[in-house]
């Protein structure tokens, strides 16, 4: 079996300039990155938006992923095929985590997005423009202290950290400046990677340019001794924040194996922040296509529920259909075997265990007002048995499921996929609606996230916890959506409950403002914001070869 950097090799690849113009893009509003990579002026564009969206998500995962970005990539392929004029929209994936294990976020097999080594390394420089900016508001901070500290910031209380997209541990706990007189006052800080910063969750969320640059002044920087906080705008950093991200706010434009356009642009956390592509560049794939397909980070847990909950509240966007990915081995792990047992033959039983999970993420999706469509992933070694309980069981619990062949076929492998999942787009989804009103308090909201969709039987939300959250709704934060942090692995703050676990406690740990992005994280169980390299990492196997290409990457 061909890895995904060889079928990608093979690929022939069409200027950056076709793919523009068979997507609608003028001449004028396309800015090329060179042959086949480009960003997109928004503002040149046609301004009504007649597309219709549709969500990809997926069950509690294995390790590896279930396959929503390759899914997205096969359905949007599948859409063209049968005679849809459909745009991809994902995430830009981190540069940092692919020195760490192989593999990159560019979809696989023959479902990918291209040229994929540049879109997992260095890309269009967006990363690159979100770290400076976030950098530059660090050294303004510092220097704001060096200077005299007239707004008597705190020391001990400055939030803001620095960031790089690498996997660095030795960087998470700092102490600097360092060296006397000349260099500042020492204190405590760290870094995070780059999908970690506020500013990629700004970015995401943005409206546009002007959006942009209110958003990063009314980023809380740290705080007084009397725990007033102090925002960005008062060391006068957001303009200049905003200079450096006028590029990268522009959509980026590649294309699919199979020459299909597709957006990717912006790649926040899906814990601390909301996991989900751009609304600039979804409404933009919005106004040029007749279907949008995007894709939402981790389980539909935490994903669809960000997309829906925040994302789309913020951005006034709603989705027409979801499909909901399922995979053979993520269900047999949900049903009890092991990750070095999935290998190992058939096992319908297990398979049938595991349906709960499928079976709660279609209760919880009904939720919002939509069923979904199942898209079973097909990997090689499935067998028909199992497959079959999958639709099977799918159907009992009220959706329809298809089995999906796109990673090994193409588009071709996912049009049957595509036929149901148009329709329902075209019929849409009237009853969609959000989990909780914006009005709602924020502990409140954070217990109906915990109940509804975790099925947690109690929430402990310490009373220091609840005084924090007092205090951001007496500051006027009261109306922003919560960004639940937790694992992927499971429903509940376990990583080890599989299938559907009810009645189990989640225990909110900490709170944090994002303030400028416009959402409330609420901590569940242990969260890295700086991972670590583990102890091979891949960058000791991957080189350039004889002819320049990179080897050992994915
Ligand atoms: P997610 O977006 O859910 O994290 P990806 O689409 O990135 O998942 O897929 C995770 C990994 O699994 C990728 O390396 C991809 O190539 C691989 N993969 C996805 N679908 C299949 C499949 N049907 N058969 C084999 N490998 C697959
Ligand atoms: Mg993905």
């Amino acid at each position: 079996m061909p890895t995904d950097i060889e079928i990608a090799r093979q690929a022939t690849l069409i200027p950056i300039t076709e793919v523009a113009k068979n997507a609608g893009v003028p001449d004028d509003a396309l800015i090329p990155y060179g042959k086949y990579k480009a960003k997109v002026d928004t503002a040149a564009l046609p301004t009504t938006a007649n597309g219709k969206l549709i969500l990809v998500t997926a069950i509690n995962p294995t390790p590896a992923g279930e396959g929503k970005t390759t899914t997205s990539v096969g359905l949007s392929d599948a859409l063209h095929r049968i005679g849809k004029k459909a745009l991809l929209c994902l995430r830009e994936p981190s540069l940092g985590p692919c020195f760490g294990v192989k593999g990159g976020g560019a979809g696989g097999g023959k479902s990918q997005v291209m040229p994929m080594d540049e879109i997992n390394l260095h890309f269009t420089g967006d990363f690159h423009a979100i770290t400076s900016a976030h950098n530059l508001l660090s050294a303004m901070i510092d220097n704001h202290i060096y200077w005299g500290n007239s707004l008597d910031l705190d020391l001990r209380r400055v939030t803001w950290r620095r960031v790089i997209d690498m996997n660095d541990r030795a960087l998470r706990q700092i102490v600097g400046p360092l060296g006397g007189v000349s260099n500042g006052f020492p204190r405590e800080t760290g870094f995070d990677i780059t999908v970690a910063s506020e500013i990629m969750a700004i970015l995401c969320l943005a409206a546009d340019l002007e959006d942009l640059e209110k958003r990063l002044g009314d980023i809380i920087i740290g705080y007084r001794r009397d725990k007033t906080p102090v925002f960005c705008r008062d060391v006068k950093a957001e303009r200049a924040m905003a200079v450096l991200l006028k590029d990268a706010i522009l959509p980026n434009l590649v294309q699919t194996l199979e020459n299909r356009p597709a957006f990717l642009h912006g790649g926040p956390f899906a814990n601390i922040a909301h996991g989900c592509n751009s609304v600039i560049a979804t409404k933009t794939a919005l106004r040029m296509a007749d279907y949008v397909v995007t894709e939402a980070g981790f389980g539909a847990d935490l994903g669809a529920e960000k997309f829906m909950d925040i994302k789309c509240r913020l951005a006034g966007l709603k989705p027409d259909a979801v499909v909901l990915v399922a995979t053979v081995r993520a269900l047999k792990m949900n049903g009890g075997v092991s990750k070095a047992d999935l290998t190992k033959g058939e096992n319908v039983e297990a398979v049938r265990k595991g349906a709960v999970n499928l079976k709660r993420h279609i209760e919880n999706l009904k939720k919002f007002g939509i069923t979904p469509t199942i898209a079973i992933n097909h990997f090689y070694l499935d067998t028909d048995a199992e497959l079959a309980v999958i639709k099977e069981m799918a159907e009992s619990f009220g959706a329809e499921a298809v089995i999906c062949k796109h990673w090994a076929e193409g588009g071709a492998g996912a049009e049957e996929l595509a036929r149901i999942v148009a329709a329902k787009a075209d019929a849409g989804a009237p009853d969609f609606n959000q989990l909780y009103p914006s009005e709602m308090k924020l502990a409140d909201k954070i217990e109906t996230i915990c109940t509804e969709i975790y099925r947690a039987g109690s929430v402990t939300i310490p009373a220091g916890v609840r005084s924090q959250l007092k205090q951001w709704e007496d500051m006027g934060y009261g109306h922003l959506p919560i960004c639940m942090a937790k694992t992927q692995y499971s429903f509940s703050t376990d990583p080890t409950a599989l299938g559907a676990p009810e009645n189990h406690d989640v225990a909110i740990r900490e709170v944090r403002l994002s303030a400028g992005a416009g959402f409330v994280v609420a901590i569940a169980g242990e969260i890295m914001t700086m991972p670590g390299l583990p102890k091979v990492p891949s960058a000791e196997a991957i080189y350039l070869d004889e002819n320049g290409q990179i080897e050992g990457l994915f």
